[in-house]
């Protein structure tokens, strides 16, 4: 199989077609951006460090019945995956409060949700990604009411299996994002990566007692958009967990 062209470049990839109409090459980059591409930078490796961890997880989640979009991994930043029409819907599933939950309802950081949260955001930088309603969901035709009911299902389902694995890395999953396209049968298939890029994942080696000390304790782009140093570090040492992390049983 033989690269053909560059079809598309994203924030953190380039997608290259390749001799194969169904199958795409994803290049995984260094670049970092956050606030919507405000804040721009580089983290070391990250291209190759997110392709491993992303090909780990998404082996991890076939092998417990998940359609991933996942095929190979031909080198560390490289992933070969099934061409599907991707849905213009960012997936967030939240454990503990963080983030933009924190900053738009007020609850406290680390704040542990009773039940699993499924929130849709609509993937539009022009209009800075907002959350949507089942309602506005409808409106905009992103996609129909029993794709928006399989995908929250199978959201809350991934959830269940990525606490579980990242629990055996000595992690907490905070929050994380996914994006799922459409295979030629019309099937939802999980695309895109699942990484420190677009996981919330808490170290549970370093205890801490105070709302600031968690920071301490954030192995995830966090380091990135907020200052916190040692970026590139946390990012290894999620592979480095993730890796060791045998077989998922
Ligand atoms: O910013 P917010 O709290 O809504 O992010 C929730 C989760 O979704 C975080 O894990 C974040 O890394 C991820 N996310 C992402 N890409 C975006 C927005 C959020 O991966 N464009």
């Amino acid at each position: 199989m033989s690269v053909k062209s560059k079809l598309y470049e994203g924030k953190a990839k380039i997608l290259y077609s390749t001799s194969e109409e169904s199958v795409l090459l994803a290049d995984f980059k260094d670049d970092a951006t956050a606030f919507n591409a405000q804040k721009r930078g580089s983290i070391k490796n990250k291209g190759s460090i997110n392709c491993r961890i992303s090909t780990k997880i998404f082996q991890y989640l076939a092998n417990k019945g998940i359609k991933t979009h996942f095929i190979d991994s031909p080198a560390p930043n490289q992933m070969l995956v099934k061409a599907v029409k991707i849905l213009p819907l960012e997936v967030v599933v939240r454990n503990i409060a963080a983030g933009s939950l924190c900053k738009q309802t007020g609850l406290t950081l680390g704040t542990v949700l009773s039940e699993a949260l499924v929130e849709f955001y609509y993937k539009n930088d022009d209009l800075g990604d907002p959350l949507l309603t089942r309602d506005r969901l409808k409106l905009l035709d992103l996609a129909t009411p029993e794709q928006v009911e399989t995908i929250a299902h199978l959201a809350l389902e991934i959830d269940r299996l990525l606490i579980d694995f990242f629990r055996r890395c000595n992690i907490t999953l905070v929050d994380f994002k996914l994006e799922f396209g459409l295979n030629s049968q019309a099937e939802l298939i999980l695309a895109d990566e699942i990484s420190p890029d677009t996981c919330r994942l808490w170290d549970n080696s370093i205890e801490t007692d105070t709302e600031n000390n968690l920071d301490s304790r954030v192995l995830d782009k966090d380091r990135f958009r907020r200052d916190l140093g040692k970026v590139e570090d946390a990012y290894e040492e999620v592979l480095k967990r993730v890796l060791s992390e045998l077989d998922g049983e």
